[in-house]
């Protein structure tokens, strides 16, 4: 079902968009939870990471390969960064669209709360 991430990619609601490829859409979190916030969404409707299929190898090679473009872009990428990406209910997932969230800009702390 399609999500508020596919608004956004169809540009029907706004967003800060800082990267886009054929593949792949990149823009800040509404609600930023560091300095640098951005989520890494796939053009195609995937809906958590349980639905991965082998024919979405490309895809998300693409959102890797995206990652580091953009925390090089953003001056990031020395300093260091974390990438996560929540799955249903005990990930804390809210957007079932598949999404990396790009966080950096300050030291980052524990992993797990
Ligand atoms: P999740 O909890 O699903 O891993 O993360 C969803 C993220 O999407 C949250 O960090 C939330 O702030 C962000 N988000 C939700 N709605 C919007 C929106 O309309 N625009 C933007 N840019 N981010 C959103």
């Amino acid at each position: 079902m399609a999500t508020i991430f596919t608004k956004i990619i169809n540009r029907e609601i706004p967003a800060t968009i800082v990267y886009e490829t054929d593949n792949v859409l990149a823009f800040k979190d509404i609600n930023p939870a560091a300095p640098i916030h951005i989520l890494v969404v796939p053009k195609k409707e995937i809906p958590t990471v349980n639905d991965i299929t082998p024919e979405d190898r490309e895809i998300i090679g693409d959102m890797y390969l995206a990652i580091g473009k953009i925390a090089k872009d953003l001056g990031i990428a020395e300093e260091g960064y974390r990438v996560i990406t929540n799955c249903n209910e005990y990930g804390g997932q809210e957007v079932f669209h598949l999404h990396f969230h790009l966080l950096g800009g300050k030291k980052l702390g524990p992993l797990v709360s």
